[in-house]
């Protein structure tokens, strides 16, 4: 756990975003959100900065990243890794894996009464942000999924846990991400606020990156940390060279 802000951004760097609690706030429901311009307007003048070396990481599909950033269309992970979309608009997918279809009926019989089963088509998502006393059901339903049908994962995050097929994290993600242009070469820095962005954290650590909590302090690999969504706003549009102006839109800094 570190409790240091992070240093100034340097020209060679690469950028991982976390989204949901990083760059926007959590939303009650998963499609609840809409997301203020600033936030695409300033990712499309830090990918201008950096040769776009920009990549989101996230739980969304992405998909549903392309269309919440509109018209800004990043390079992407989305399902934790599972899918990706390279800088030159390829996409890198596995096929959906066998299983995926029982586990699905079988984690509908405790869907409703404030949980939300969310189907990803690659992964499922049991969000309980609205049912918070049943946490400990939902974690133990999504685990025993998880160790009844081999070459699945759980992963939990806040108020949601989700299952989808084994070897996929954010880690991974950005270590592809760092082989291929125009990421390659650059230092990676990954910004994320919850467990499942631990796995980036510890890629760009091995890296030699800069691995930046948002939110509240707490155990965690990332060596630098930023108190809430508006703080990390603030340090990528210094990094980005905008300023957040009066009426919340992005500027270019004078100079
Ligand atoms: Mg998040």
């Amino acid at each position: 756990m570190s409790d240091v802000r992070p240093p100034p951004p340097a020209a060679d760097w690469a950028w991982f975003l976390d989204v949901d609690g990083t760059l926007i706030h959590i939303a009650a429901t998963p499609s609840g959100i809409s997301i203020p311009a600033a936030v695409p307007a300033l990712l499309t003048a830090l990918s201008a900065r950096y040769g776009g070396a920009v990549a989101l990481v996230s739980g969304r599909t992405v998909e549903n990243l392309h269309r919440l950033m509109a018209p800004y269309r990043p390079a992407a992970a989305g399902l934790h890794g599972l899918e990706r979309v390279t800088a030159d608009g390829r996409v890198v997918r596995p096929e959906v894996a066998a299983g995926l279809d029982e586990i699905r009926a079988d984690l509908s019989a405790i869907a409703g009464g404030g949980i939300l089963l969310e189907d990803k088509g690659l992964a499922l998502a049991v969000h309980y942000r609205q049912a918070p006393d049943r946490e400990a059901e939902v974690l133990d339903a999504v685990t025993r999924a998880a160790i009844t049908h081999s070459g699945f994962r759980m992963q939990a995050g806040k108020m949601v846990a989700e299952i989808g097929p084994a070897g996929f994290d954010k880690g991974a993600a950005v270590r592809a991400f760092m082989d291929e242009p125009p990421f390659q070469g650059r230092l990676p820095v990954f910004i994320g606020d919850d467990v499942t962005d631990e796995y980036g954290f510890e890629a760009v650590n091995a890296l030699g990156g800069i691995s930046v909590l948002v939110g509240p302090a707490r155990p965690s690999a990332a060596r630098y940390r930023l108190s809430d969504v508006e703080e990390c706003l603030a340090w990528l549009g210094e990094a980005a060279g905008v300023l957040p102006d009066r009426d919340d839109a992005p500027r270019r800094r004078r100079r």
